[in-house]
């Protein structure tokens, strides 16, 4: 058992895993600084916005390093910005750090619904996040969100995304859809090359800035979209939104081998419209069973991320296109996806963990 000072600290956390690159903390600068008084270690830790999400357990796990290696200390974890800006990803070097996939294997699930919750979820956590709404035959993402718009092209000759300005405290978040171009009742035929154009058109020549997170609503079913992204850019992965239904979960893992014929990885499923919680007597039904999707998850070795129960305030507001309203001030709403969009990060986090980027040479 070691003493309690500065150094002892510093040697029990220090390869402890930079939940965004899977990196030693120590190495990349992010343990700023260690104050010992009495039995009180007070740590200042760097993370980055990316990690925000799940700063409050990486503070938790770093608390229980230190506890394990010198018993008894009282330990306050600080958590403070860690500036790292992403580096450009693919041939259309977008500066993201992870792109995420979301699809499901047939409409109607709540693709669409949980895409967009993820993505305002991930933003009111304190990361920097997009929104690029791919479900070209079907663009729902405007109508959720009450955006709309014609995108205007700058000077740079760059698509600038519609930004979604609301009175969270956030940043504003880009989202680009072809329901911004289209008339919404003028049906899109889409060849496959055009679709291929528009869809690196959305990756690459956005004015997208720079994000955490972008997340990408996927037409449901086809592969082609997903062939085309993984073409362009390497993922993070994918989530698979699937219904509890037995036939739905069929589709979920049509959903899955199409993402890995495609080598996207599954990042894990959510399963969505999971019970009813009656909003006057606050009684849970099982309309389409539950569970399914957490049990076929672990049959395929995939992560769970979570469940959302069907919500009538989520669907009154979604239609009234106040999505990001209702998940900043309905806790009962957010919590869920909340809870999905933490898991999320956090199975990016064991990723990294497991396979750390090789530190890139440097250049002679
Ligand atoms: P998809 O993208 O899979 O076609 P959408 O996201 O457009 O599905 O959702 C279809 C319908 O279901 C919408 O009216 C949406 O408001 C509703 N919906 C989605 N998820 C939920 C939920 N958890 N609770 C209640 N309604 C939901």
């Amino acid at each position: 058992m070691s003493a309690l000072n500065s150094d002892s600290v510093r040697a029990a956390i220090e390869s402890f895993p930079d939940p965004e690159t899977g990196r030693p903390i120590g190495s990349m600068g992010q343990i700023k600084e260690v104050q010992v008084d009495g039995n009180t270690a007070t740590i200042t830790l760097g993370l980055t916005s990316h990690s925000n999400p799940i700063a409050d357990e990486i503070a938790d796990a770093i608390e229980s390093k230190v506890v394990a290696a010198v018993p008894g200390t009282q330990v306050k974890v600080e958590i403070v910005d860690h500036p790292r800006p992403p580096a450009r990803l693919g041939q259309v070097g977008l500066r993201v750090k992870s792109v995420i996939a979301v699809g499901s294997g047939k409409g109607g699930v709540g693709k669409s619904t949980v895409a967009a919750s993820i993505a305002l979820s991930l933003r009111q956590m304190g990361s920097r996040v997009g929104l690029m709404d791919a479900d070209v035959y079907g663009p729902s993402i405007p109508h959720l969100l009450g955006l709309s718009g014609r995108p205007a092209v700058n000077a740079q000759k760059k698509i600038e995304p519609i930004m979604l300005n609301d009175d969270s405290g956030q940043p504003p978040m880009p989202v680009i859809s072809m329901g911004f171009l289209v008339e919404p009742d003028q049906a899109v035929i889409w060849r496959g090359p055009m679709l291929h154009g528009s869809i690196n058109q959305f990756l690459g020549d956005t004015n997208w800035g720079e994000l955490d997170y972008l997340v990408i609503d996927m037409p449901p079913g086809t592969g082609d979209v997903a062939l085309t992204l993984s073409q362009a850019l390497p993922l993070a992965g994918s989530v698979v939104v699937c219904t509890p239904q037995e036939v739905a979960l069929l589709d979920a893992i049509k959903a899955i081998s199409m993402f890995r014929k495609v080598n996207i990885p599954i990042l894990g499923m959510v399963e969505n419209m999971s019970g009813f919680m009656c909003p006057d007597c606050g009684k849970s039904y099982d309309i389409f069973g539950r569970g399914g999707a957490r049990a076929k998850a672990e049959e395929l070795s995939v992560p769970f991320l979570g469940s959302l129960p069907i919500d009538i305030d989520l669907r009154t507001a979604g239609d009234e296109g106040r999505l990001a309203t209702v998940l900043a001030e309905n806790t009962r709403s957010r919590t869920p996806i909340e809870t999905a969009a933490k898991s999320l990060v956090r199975t990016l986090a064991s990723k990294a963990a497991a396979n750390p980027p090789k530190p890139s040479l440097p250049t002679l």
